[in-house]
């Protein structure tokens, strides 16, 4: 069985898997707001004073990552729409009135951040993948990337163990063995910026410096940060299907 059932996982759960917790200092409030021709070009972050504020750019609209203190989500909701309103304009302040597209708190989402991962990701005939194996932080926007290669290698793996007869406990830890390097170091390089850049960030001493490496990457923002995208993209180290199992995996409609 795949346990590809997310960072509260049932399978994770009954199949006994445990997972290392690495902590997280933020949580985040996810928003959209519409883009104007006179904005910034680029994905940016706003970091002042103990405050956040990640805007992802996407096609005809912002992203908004406003990031808080862990576990105070509710505080900040506490103090009003208004408030929230202008935090975020006077973070970026050329929103201007387009802080007033968000209406209610139906339009924010709340993502409680968890970085975790399990030591065994399978066990008792389980495979646990994407987040129910290891939750990632948003730091360089990579969840669902990170969740689709390991579905990928699921399939690669599986797929010719199935059709030799049944898969066997050794071909479920190779996925893990497959998959785990990465997981691993884009998990140690987000740990690393959580502490470096937002822990720094809230204890409110100004904007903290950027680690030179990062600094020499063009348009560089905490949430999407390129070179984790160059990494994600590479295929020595990511997967593809082969393309020979689609006609096993074939949805049949049923
Ligand atoms: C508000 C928010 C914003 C995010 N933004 C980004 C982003 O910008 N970029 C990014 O890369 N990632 C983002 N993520 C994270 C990303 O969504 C996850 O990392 C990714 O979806 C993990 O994929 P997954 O398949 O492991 O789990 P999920 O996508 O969580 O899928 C698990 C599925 O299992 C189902 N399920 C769970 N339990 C059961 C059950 N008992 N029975 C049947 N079905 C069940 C769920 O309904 C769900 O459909 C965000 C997450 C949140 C919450």
């Amino acid at each position: 069985m795949v346990g590809a059932d997310g960072r509260h996982s049932t399978i994770r759960k009954k199949a006994g898997l445990k997972a290392e917790d690495y902590g997280a200092p933020m949580d985040v409030l996810w928003f959209r707001i519409s883009r104007s021709s006179s904005d910034p070009r680029q994905s940016f972050d706003c970091l002042d004073k103990g405050r956040i504020l990640v805007m992802i750019q996407k096609e005809d609209y912002w992203q908004v990552g406003f990031v808080v203190k862990k576990g105070h989500v509710e505080e900040a909701k506490a103090q009003g729409l208004d408030s929230f309103r202008n935090y975020t304009q006077a973070l970026a302040p050329f929103l201007k009135n387009r802080v007033n597209e968000i209406r209610s708190w139906e339009q924010v989402k709340s993502l409680e951040v968890k970085m975790n991962r399990l030591k065994q990701w399978s066990g008792n005939g389980v495979i646990c993948i994407g987040d129910g194996a290891h939750a990632m932080s948003p730091v360089g926007e990579l969840d669902i990337n990170v969740a689709i290669q390991d579905a990928v290698a699921v399939a690669n793996i599986l797929v010719p163990a199935f059709k030799k007869g049944r898969p066997t406990s050794r071909d479920l830890k190779k996925i893990q063995k497959r998959r785990n390097f990465a997981v691993k170091l884009l998990q140690r390089m987000q740990l690393f910026l959580q502490n470096q850049l937002i822990a720094k960030a809230f204890k409110g001493k100004g904007k903290p410096k950027i680690p030179w490496f990062f600094g020499i990457i063009k348009d560089f923002s905490i949430f999407s940060v390129k070179i984790f995208r160059l990494y994600l993209a590479g295929h020595t180290l990511g997967d593809t299907v082969n393309s020979s199992y689609y006609d096993f995996c074939e949805y049949d409609g049923s």
